[in-house]
C-alpha cells in the first residue's frame, strides 16, 4: 500500500508552510542572484542566509564550497548548482531505511501488520503525527490500530484514543503508569487476530530521566522485534522545526538508541528556519518523509526534495 504521492494541493501546503522561512531568508536570494557577478558579496550572502535559516554552518560550508568548486560563471548558474547540491543532499538521505516509505515502485511489503514505532520529546507533535498518518492510512480504507505507549501521561492515552475515535481506529490501551512494552505486545497481537494492516505505537516522549527513557524505548523496540519476527518496519521519529539546532541534539539521543528510519518534522509552518531539513539530512543522516504543514488533522505532506527545493529558491513572486 503506498501511503500517498505528492500532488497539487500537498505542493502548494508545503510552498505555504515555506512562506516564513522564504521571507524571512531564502527570499533574499533573489535580489542575490539578480546581480549577475560571482563575487564575494555574493558567497557572503549565500553563506548568511543558509546559515540563518538553520542549514547548519558544516552543512552550509560543504555545500557552498562544492558549488565553488564548480566555478560558476554568472549567478544563475550558481543558482541553478545551489538547487542541485541542496536537492542531492536531500536525495542521499533518501533512500529507504524501513519496509514501508521511501521504496522503490513495486517493492515487496512486509508481512500485515506493518509496525510503526512512533518515538520524540513531548509536544513535537508525535500524537497529532500519528493521527495524520492513521488518518491517511484509513483514507485508503486501510485497517490501523493506535497502541497508547506513552504511559506515562494519563493525556496522552486520553489524545490517542480521541484521535482513534476521530480517525476509526481501534486503540489499545492499559492504564497509566503500566508496561509500555506491554501495550506494544498486546497491539501487534490484535493486529494479527485482527487482519490489521498497520500499527502504530506511540511512546514516551519523557520519563524521570533520560536513561529510563532510552531504555524504555529500547525495551518497547526488542518487545516488538520478538514478537513481529523482525524489526519494526519503520521507526519514525518526530522532530519540532521550530525548535531547530536544538531540537537536532535531543534527536540524537533517540537515533543512538532506536534505530530510527525515517523522519516527520512538524510544524514547518511555524518556521522562518526551514534549513533545518538539511541539517537532518546531514547530521542524522536520516530521510524526512512527512511534513507537518498546519494545525488541521490533514495537514501533512509528503516530503519531496525536489519540490521542497524549489519552494525554497521560489521566486518572490510566487510567495
Ligand atoms: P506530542 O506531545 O508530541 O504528542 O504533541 P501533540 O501531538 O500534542 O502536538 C503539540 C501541539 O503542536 C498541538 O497543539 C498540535 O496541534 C501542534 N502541531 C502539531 N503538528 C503541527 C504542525 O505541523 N503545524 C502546527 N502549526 N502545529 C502543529
Amino acid at each position: 500500500m503506498r501511503l500517498f504521492r505528492r500532488s497539487p494541493q500537498t505542493d502548494a501546503a508545503t510552498e505555504q508552510a515555506l512562506e516564513r522561512t522564504r521571507k524571512s531568508w531564502f527570499g533574499r536570494l533573489a535580489t542575490v542572484f539578480q546581480g549577475s557577478d560571482v563575487d564575494e558579496a555574493l558567497w557572503e550572502s549565500l553563506e548568511e542566509v543558509l546559515i540563518g535559516a538553520d542549514t547548519g554552518v558544516t552543512t552550509t560550508m560543504d555545500v557552498l564550497d562544492r558549488v565553488r568548486a564548480a566555478k560558476p560563471r554568472t549567478s544563475e548558474d550558481v543558482r541553478e548548482l545551489l538547487r542541485a547540491e541542496l536537492a542531492g543532499l536531500l536525495r542521499t538521505a533518501g533512500d529507504a531505511k524501513g519496509r514501508l516509505w521511501g521504496l522503490e515502485e513495486g517493492a515487496a511489503e512486509p508481512d500485515a501488520p506493518a509496525v510503526v514505532l512512533v518515538v520524540g520529546v513531548n509536544g513535537t507533535g508525535k500524537t497529532t503525527a500519528i493521527g495524520r498518518l492513521a488518518h491517511l492510512y484509513r483514507q485508503q480504507s486501510a485497517k490501523v490500530i493506535l497502541a497508547a505507549g506513552d504511559t506515562y501521561r494519563a493525556a496522552a492515552i486520553e489524545q490517542l484514543q480521541v484521535w482513534g475515535k476521530r480517525v476509526g481506529a481501534e486503540v489499545i490501551a492499559h492504564q497509566q503508569g503500566s508496561d509500555a512494552a506491554a501495550v506494544a505486545f498486546d497491539a501487534i497481537e490484535a493486529g494479527k487476530a485482527r487482519g490489521v494492516d498497520v500499527v502504530f505505537v506511540d511512546t514516551a516522549g519523557r520519563l524521570h530521566n533520560k536513561q529510563n527513557l532510552m531504555d524504555e524505548l529500547a525495551k518497547v523496540r526488542r518487545i516488538i522485534e520478538r514478537h513481529l519476527g523482525r524489526a519494526p518496519d519503520e521507526v519514525l521519529l518526530v522532530l519540532d522545526a521550530t525548535t531547530g539546532q536544538n531540537g537536532l541534539s535531543q534527536a540524537r539521543a533517540f537515533t543512538e538508541f532506536v534505530d530510527v528510519t525515517a523522519v516527520m518534522l512538524t510544524k514547518l509552518d511555524g518556521t522562518a528556519k526551514g534549513g533545518i531539513v538539511f541539517s537532518v539530512a546531514t547530521e542524522l543522516g536520516l530521510p524526512v518523509r512527512f511534513v507537518g504543514t498546519g494545525q488541521g488533522e490533514g495537514d501533512i505532506a509528503p516530503f519531496d526534495p525536489d519540490q521542497f527545493v524549489d519552494s525554497l529558491l521560489a521566486e518572490p513572486a510566487r510567495t
